[in-house]
């Protein structure tokens, strides 16, 4: 078993030469392997940061693009900013178009785009937006289906992240599974190179995305990857994109009753746990009531010096213990918040 979905290509298209080189060595890697390119992709206009950075060649790389389809009958996609840039995409055939993360933070750009595709026969991916907000990924995935595009997929590509970490863009995988949680039948891509920010990290990225039950992949791959105009140290060669799927386990995919089992169990766990907590809450009110009409404190620090006590055993798997002292923590903080209320 292998992905469904898998897009390849340079960050940025910069030159006709680049383009078809690159587009040349995937065509062979994926012939020699078996595999199916579902696009070939290259950024025709870059949202960079800086004003001074490479920010694409604009039109004249769509007909760039119309050749790679036309030379070596792949698909091609490319990121949408604004309806002037979907237009001109349409006119040069390309009906495949992804709506960046940048972009992705603006409900009014991505609605603006949205009404632009209604009624297009194009299939469109949209990016994670930069900050880690659910409502608002899931909010513009509605926005497509609400404009009736035939096909809507979903890409994560990683959240800017203030805190120390070694990828340019924490992974949060909570979040798309939630995505595909409020949509099942949305497709998910991994971006992992816009993830990582470094070839080092993709193969470990792409591997768990897999065992997330990810679609397909998203990579970005360039003949020269030293020599790109943007994201250079995220490029993969030909090869070495080739390597890296082909090092990939699929065990993961395969559905395993034994765990589908233990997932069940657990399911039945989680379900008596949310019960109890909701009758702990009703108690927790009872006593807040109790203590109001006697006039008692909220808090009583001697009262979670026994409740610790009580819970936590020496002979306990320290594991397992760290995580009810942390679990007693929240209960206890929170049910004193309550009782404030
Ligand atoms: C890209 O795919 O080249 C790109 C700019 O992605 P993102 O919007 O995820 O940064
Ligand atoms: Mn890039």
């Amino acid at each position: 078993m292998r992905f469904e979905l898998l897009i390849a290509g340079p960050c940025a298209a910069e030159s006709e030469r680049q383009l078809l080189d690159t587009a040349a060595q995937l065509r062979d890697e994926v012939c020699a392997h078996g595999w199916k390119l579902t696009y070939f992709r290259a950024g025709v206009w870059k949202p960079r940061s800086k004003p001074d950075s490479f920010e694409g060649v604009g039109e004249t790389a769509l007909s760039w693009l119309a050749e790679v389809q036309r030379q070596y009958g792949l698909a091609v996609c490319t990121e949408v900013m604004t309806p002037k840039q979907v237009e001109m995409c349409l006119k040069h055939d390309i009906r495949a178009l992804w709506v960046g993360a940048r972009t992705c933070v603006n409900p009014a750009s991505v609605q603006l785009i949205a009404d632009a595709v209604k009624g297009a026969p194009v299939t469109i991916m949209v990016k994670n937006p930069m900050i880690p907000d659910l409502k608002l990924w899931a909010g513009n995935v509605e926005r497509f289906l609400n404009a009736g595009v035939p096909q809507v997929i979903a890409v994560h590509r990683g959240f800017a992240d203030s805190n120390e970490n070694i990828y340019r863009n924490a992974p949060r995988w909570d979040i798309p599974i939630d995505l595909k949680v409020q949509f099942p039948d949305l497709p998910i891509l991994c971006d992992p190179s816009h993830i990582c920010g470094h070839t080092r990290w993709i193969p470990q990225i792409a591997q768990l995305s897999l065992a997330y039950g990810f679609d397909g992949l998203m990579m970005e791959c360039h003949v020269h990857p030293e020599q790109a105009l943007s994201d250079s140290g995220q490029q993969l060669t030909p090869k070495q994109w080739a390597e890296i799927i082909a090092s990939l386990s699929f065990k993961t995919n395969v559905p395993n009753h034994e765990l589908l089992k233990q997932r069940a169990l657990l399911e039945n766990v989680d379900t008596q746990l949310s019960e109890l907590l909701a009758k702990r809450f009703q108690i927790v009110d009872e006593i807040a009531r109790i203590k109001r009409d006697n006039n008692l404190p909220v808090v009583q620090p001697q009262q979670w010096q026994q409740v610790r006590k009580r819970y936590l055993k020496p002979d306990q798997d320290p594991q397992f213990q760290d995580f009810i002292e942390q679990f007693l923590k929240i209960l206890h903080f929170n049910s004193i918040k309550r009782q404030q209320q």
